[in-house]
């Protein structure tokens, strides 16, 4: 949840640290663009325009993933250079693919993905989401942050509108379609324990849910695993998924249920 006030024309910025850019690209490609543009003073845009003012921002929109120093501090300069700043995508939100590190050893890596000298530059910091250096006032889910949502926030940050994370999990958007439910024909959608609010096409086009938006916060993982075993589908498969888009965080969670509820731990601490 954010509070703002109305803006007239409010400054804004969009960023990336380390990412694929398909945040940025999400937001550059969209067929509001312009009508964007109009309504804000767009100051800085560094994969979309060419000149820039990095001063003085109302909003800042951030992609990416804290990975080493330079990130850091650009994450800092940029937190000093704005009121509200908004983590888009899960890389910002939750880590992604590249806070998969956190749950490797350095072997394994150096055997599967990177050469020694490509480690290095890598072994400056554990890869993390935004929030873990600064404080975030917004997120925008989903890997690539979610046209929509993301439209929807600049109208209501404009309107001066209390902007509210969504809170229910996909299956309340599907269960609208009126469609089958593909978790009770024995597929493994992730729908019942991800972030709800993006379009729904994935289990709209008849694909399992990911979890591409993270660990919806009042999940019932217990429940929902419990679903899964009952249906034979192997809980491992979901811990990939989940550790794909937001490990770090779902570690958070599940260690923080695991104290408070003193549910059976569901994951084994990372090596
Ligand atoms: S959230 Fe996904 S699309 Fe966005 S920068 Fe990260 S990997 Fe790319
Ligand atoms: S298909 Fe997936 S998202 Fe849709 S209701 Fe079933 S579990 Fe939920
Ligand atoms: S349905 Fe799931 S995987 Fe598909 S976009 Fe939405 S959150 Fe991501």
């Amino acid at each position: 949840m954010m509070n703002s006030t109305k803006m007239k024309k409010p400054k804004v910025g969009i960023y990336g640290i380390t990412g694929c850019m398909g945040c940025q690209l999400n937001i550059l490609y969209q067929k509001e663009l312009l009508d964007i543009i109009e309504a804000v003073d767009l100051r800085a845009f560094p994969a979309g325009k060419e000149k820039n003012i990095h001063d003085n921002l109302d909003l800042v929109f951030l992609e990416g993933v804290v990975v080493n120093e330079k990130d850091l501090r650009e994450l800092k300069e940029i937190r000093k250079k704005t009121k509200i700043l908004v983590a888009i995508g899960s890389c910002a939100t939750d880590g992604c693919v590249p806070a998969i590190k956190n749950f490797m050893n350095n072997k394994n890596l150096e055997q599967s993905v990177y050469t020694k000298k490509e480690l290095k530059q890598f072994q400056e910091l554990n890869p993390m989401p935004i929030d873990a250096y600064v404080k975030v006032d917004a997120y925008l889910y989903g890997c690539p942050v979610d046209k929509q949502e993301f439209l929807q926030f600049i109208k209501q940050t404009f309107l001066g509108k209390e902007f509210r994370t969504y809170q229910k999990p996909i299956c309340y958007k599907c269960n609208l379609q009126e469609r089958g439910c593909l978790l009770e024909e024995g597929i493994e959608c992730m729908g019942p324990v991800t972030f709800g609010n993006c379009s729904v096409m994935c289990p709209h086009e008849n694909y399992a849910c990911i979890g591409c938006r993270g660990p919806y916060k009042d999940a019932n993982f217990e429940a929902y695993f419990k679903l899964l075993e009952s249906k034979g589908i192997p809980k491992e498969t979901i811990f990939n998924h989940l550790n794909r888009f937001a490990g770090v965080k779902f570690k958070q969670m599940i260690d923080k249920e695991v104290k408070e509820k003193k549910i059976n731990p569901l994951i084994p601490a990372p090596k």
